[in-house]
């Protein structure tokens, strides 16, 4: 973009046009306002303002202080496949937003379209005014330096169009949208939308550059309380920065999923398919993770020339994005570990709102850190399942002061572990807990197995023919999750061993789960989704069930347990598995500060 000034516009050879995918990019305001704001970008603006009216069909209006058109750019620019941006002519290399030369004039055969513009510098400015594609003025206009684009009517004239259009307040929240992923992506520019006068973006330019400045725009742009954990992954020549929401703070809608590619705004299903991947295990169907993820990587490794609104791309090695993006995010999920999830402070100004003052919101210091961890390997090798664990080596009575989740006091409604931790009271859901540990150990397995237990005498189980032929066709699956299955008969399956944390649950049940499980993933999921899911499926079988009377050095051993894995703060199911009140929250509760 900092060429800008020394190009300029022309057309597009034949060939080239015919490569460029075809297609409309006029849908909607959203897509029109998409269109003018990244040609303000791509002319090098500093400041961007966009101002609708009703429900945006009326009147929109995007004005920029870029570079600017003399007179005979701008009537090249509403020429069809006019475009000052493919420097050379290889569609691998393009870094411009625009590449196609067509939104102007498409949008121009759609509306009544005023273009207004002074490069730096010149005397004046000018102005083109079309009404459904046809030159209506073409003179002289004082303006400011920069480009002013105003369209009205809308669709005016073609009503088959405008019934596409969903209610007023959907098309402005699209638009906002649409500004947001925009400003996201450019901190050094300030963004401004008005809607019949209110201010629904407003962002001032980030003085600082890099990734300051960017955290900066990501946080004025996100909604308050969000938490997340920072995202930072580099491998060879891709880079993956940004932000991942912990699992309890997810969302009933993918809205709050913004993706970047080379630093364009991208809507692509690869990466929301990966981002999934990457949450697998750790939300509840339906749920969606709040992210801001940057993609970088170099321009010849993707191909953006895809999608006729550039928001689909095509990497050259998408299996290597997908589980760099899914190693990315559960790496940061991991390292957020035992901290007590900000979410939690979160959950907590809910409950306690009534009776706090809002300082509670504050993100929590961390945890002091935990005694020496080990590898999860390591510890998975060691693993003690809960329903053995009186007989294991405990420290009793464990020094509150000494453990992140400190020492058990006591049980409250056969559900929940108390516990105290240097001065602070930790409460925690067993049964999530356990489920979340259980996962883990799991997913320990690196690449090998998990450690199988096998039953002194096989069982058998007798389950519907259906369900038997899924488990049948999951054999080696299962297999690699320490379940060891075999046919017998049309329908019964014999279980020969079981994963050695599981202890020894009651088979029918799992195996029915199991088999329910692998119906409802048929089709589209990948084998380590398959794997996640069945995992967490057999995770919730060994698990420690609410209701359980724990005797304390039972729950000390699970808060040992706790401490030593990562991502433990939240259950499968995206749920805090416990919650913490500092000294501080326990004065703020009784008004003792
Ligand atoms: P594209 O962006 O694909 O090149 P457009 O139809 O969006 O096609 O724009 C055509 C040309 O008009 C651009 O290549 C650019 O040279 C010029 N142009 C459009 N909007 C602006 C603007 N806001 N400031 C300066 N030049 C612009
Ligand atoms: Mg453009």
């Amino acid at each position: 973009m900092a060429e800008w000034a020394a190009m300029s516009i022309r057309r597009l050879p034949a060939h080239l046009v015919d490569r460029i995918a075809a297609g409309e990019v006029v849908e909607r305001p959203a897509s029109v306002v998409k269109e003018l704001v990244e040609n303000s970008l791509d002319a090098g603006a500093r400041r961007v303002e966009v101002r609708i009216e009703g429900d945006g069909t009326g009147r929109l209006q995007v004005i920029d202080d870029g570079g600017g058109m003399s007179p005979a750019e701008m009537r090249l620019a509403i020429e069809r496949h006019a475009t000052s941006k493919l420097p050379g002519e290889d569609l691998l290399e393009i870094s411009w937003f625009g590449f196609r030369g067509e939104a102007l004039p498409a949008i121009a055969s759609v509306s009544r379209f005023t273009l207004e513009s002074r490069p730096a510098g010149a005397e004046t400015g000018w102005r083109l005014l079309l009404d459904s594609g046809e030159l209506q003025f073409d003179g002289p206009a004082a303006v400011p330096p920069g480009t002013r684009v105003t369209i009205e009517q809308l669709f005016g004239r073609v009503p088959a169009r405008a019934k596409f259009l969903k209610a007023p307040r959907t098309e402005i929240a699209a638009v906002a949208d649409v500004v947001r992923r925009l400003a996201m992506a450019h901190p050094g520019v300030s963004f401004l939308l008005l809607h019949d006068g209110r201010r629904l973006v407003d962002v001032p330019a980030e003085a600082e550059d890099g990734v300051a400045g960017l955290a900066n725009r990501v946080r004025a742009l996100l909604p308050a309380g969000a938490d997340a954990v920072p995202v930072d992954f580099l491998r060879e020549d891709l880079r993956i920065g940004g932000l991942a929401g912990l699992p309890a703070a997810s969302r009933a809608t993918s809205e709050q999923q913004y993706l970047f590619v080379n630093g364009r705004p991208v809507k692509d299903r690869q990466l929301v398919g990966a981002l999934r991947g990457a949450y697998s295990g750790r939300l509840a169907a339906g749920r969606h993770a709040l992210a801001v993820l940057f993609v970088e990587l170099p321009m010849d490794a993707v191909d953006v020339n895809v999608h006729p609104a550039k928001t689909e791309v095509r990497f050259r090695e998408p299996a290597r994005i997908r589980g760099s993006l899914i190693t990315a995010i559960r790496h940061a999920l991991d390292a957020a570990g035992l901290r007590p999830a900000e979410a939690v402070s979160g959950l907590l100004e809910a409950a306690l709102r009534s009776s706090l003052p809002a300082t509670i919101a504050a993100a929590p210091p961390p945890l002091p850190a935990a005694p020496p961890i080990p590898h999860f390997a390591e510890v998975a090798q060691e693993w003690v399942p809960l329903a053995r664990v009186s007989t294991a080596p405990v420290a009793l009575p464990p020094d509150a002061a000494r453990y992140p989740l400190g020492a058990a006091r006591a049980q409250v409604a056969n559900t929940y572990i108390v516990a105290e931790a240097d001065g602070a009271l930790i409460l925690v859901d067993q049964h999530a807990a356990h489920e979340r540990l259980v996962l883990e150990a799991m997913r320990g397995r690196a690449g090998g197995r998990v450690q199988t237990q096998p039953l002194l005498i096989a069982e058998t189980v007798t389950l519907d023919r259906l369900s038997c032929e899924r488990l049948e066709e999951a054999i080696e699956l299962l297999l690699d999750l320490g379940l060891e299955l075999e046919r017998f008969g049309p329908d019964s399956m014999l279980v020969r061993s079981v994963p050695a944390v599981l202890g020894l649950p009651p088979l029918a049940p799992l195996l029915q789960d199991i088999a329910d499980e692998l119906g409802d993933g048929q089709g589209a999921q990948t084998l380590a989704d398959r794997l996640e899911h069945v995992a967490a499926t057999i995770a919730c079988h060994g698990s420690v069930r609410a209701g359980r009377s724990l005797d304390i050095a039972e729950m000390n051993a699970l808060l040992r347990q706790m401490e030593q894995v990562p991502a433990s703060g939240t259950c499968n199911h995206g749920r805090p598995t416990f919650l913490k009140l500092t000294r501080a929250d326990l004065e703020r509760l009784f008004h003792r500060r």
